[in-house]
């Protein structure tokens, strides 16, 4: 225990009753709204789904608040229970070299933190989303999903980490500057390789058969100037009935993926809007606006990791006797989400700046009444609530809040 531990605890309450009080008000402000569907969606919104919206939404913020506490627990028994300490001793004890020590630590306790995830995980999936009529996975599915993501993660985690802690051992105090340039050019080559080699071993993708609705769809990529390879269709309704629409892959390999709950729900036209929608995104250059956020922040922390990583009070002050390269990355990777949770409202105040650019952008392909009657559709059908509390929103929310996204779009019809 030192100044650090102090902090780091001060810190972990605060977000902590700064999450629960938000939630609090949420919880509190869609039940007083969910005796009546809010008038500007009072004749496409039947007053069943908006109370099923209200209870989902309840539901959900409840099970978040126990992943949360759950989550701070588990982090002080890794850190100042001395959790993490005993796994370190427990490999050193085997005498391989630092670097394989440090790459089965961090892989062991990636492993133990996915097995303990697992009950909440289960909860959500054939509890929650069950009760609402969401889910669609099976246990077999379930549990499947969660080999598969075991054994990718140790293929690809253990030569990634063997390679970083490698550099962190051998060269110098601007090993962090190598790291990040390890970071950013494994992310460029995960994206790449995502929609052809991983999300294949997930899910079943069919070229899109629609005739119309592919004509429909080429015809807005080629008025864009925008090429892709494909459009696909993925069983989506094998785990879920939740729908979306994206674009994945790199450059000119680039994909658009349907989930077929989508294609279902909503008519040839409405798609398009959803498509444009996100077209919009790409127009508008937010996923570049986003890579480069994301890459500067991992520039900052890792820097910051190349000072701490040098100070025996960050290990102190989290309970590890023995300082080493791993554990100053492990650390910092565990007790992260304290420090973020306080820019979570500018990245969320960030993202709906860009959705409602990327609806101005759909609205401008003259398909707003069609975007329109989609987002409601998809409202309804994900019982996403109308009416969230405004602060809530603020901080959490990456989309803008129903009826003002709506309002906002209702001002592009004239
Ligand atoms: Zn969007």
């Amino acid at each position: 225990m030192n100044e650090f531990t102090i902090v780091f605890l001060a810190l972990m309450l605060t977000s902590v009753c700064v999450h629960w009080l938000l939630c609090r008000r949420h919880v509190r402000h869609v039940r007083k709204h969910r005796a009546a569907v809010p008038a500007a969606f009072s004749d496409r919104i039947p007053l069943a789904a908006h109370q099923k919206a209200a209870d989902y939404t309840e539901s959900k913020v409840r099970l978040g608040l126990v992943d949360l506490a759950a989550g701070m627990i588990l982090m002080l028994i890794w850190t100042l229970g001395g959790g993490l300490q005993l796994l370190d001793n427990a490999w050193r004890s085997m005498h391989l070299s630092t670097i394989w020590t440090g790459t089965v630590v961090i892989l062991s306790f990636l492993a133990i933190a996915a097995v303990l995830d697992l009950p909440l995980s289960w909860y959500r999936t054939f509890r929650l989303e069950q009760r609402f009529g969401f889910n669609k996975s099976t246990l077999k599915i379930f549990f499947t999903d969660f080999a598969k993501h075991m054994v990718l993660g140790f293929l690809i985690g253990t030569p990634l980490l063997l390679l970083v802690l490698w550099i962190m051992d051998h060269t110098g105090a601007w090993w962090w500057l190598y790291v990040w340039c390890i970071w950013l050019g494994f992310s460029v080559f995960m994206i790449g390789i995502y929609p052809t080699f991983i999300a294949p071993l997930f899910n079943k993708f069919r070229p899109l058969e629609n005739q119309e609705l592919k004509q429909r769809v080429e015809n807005l990529l080629t008025r864009n100037g925008f090429t892709s390879k494909g459009i696909f269709v993925m069983d989506g309704s094998t785990r879920s009935t939740h729908g979306n629409a994206y674009f994945t892959g790199l450059g000119a390999n680039k994909r658009i993926v349907f989930f077929d709950t989508l294609i279902n729900e909503l008519s040839p036209e409405e798609i398009e809007a959803v498509l444009a929608h996100e077209l919009g995104h790409f127009k508008c250059n937010h996923i570049r606006k986003r890579l480069i956020t994301l890459g500067l922040t991992f520039f900052a922390g890792l820097a910051l990791l190349g000072w701490l990583i040098n100070m025996p009070w960050f290990y102190q002050g989290l309970g590890m006797q023995q300082p080493s390269t791993y554990i100053a990355l492990l650390l910092f990777a565990i007790i992260s989400p304290v420090f973020t949770f306080f820019l979570q409202p500018v990245f969320s105040h960030i993202s709906r700046q860009h959705e409602f650019e990327a609806d101005d952008f759909a609205a401008a392909q003259a398909q707003t009444g069609n975007l329109i009657q989609a987002l409601v559709k998809l409202y309804r059908e994900n019982a996403n609530t109308l009416t969230p509390d405004p602060l809530y929103s603020a901080f959490h929310d990456s989309h803008p809040p129903a009826p003002i996204r709506i309002a906002h779009l209702n001002t592009k019809l004239a």
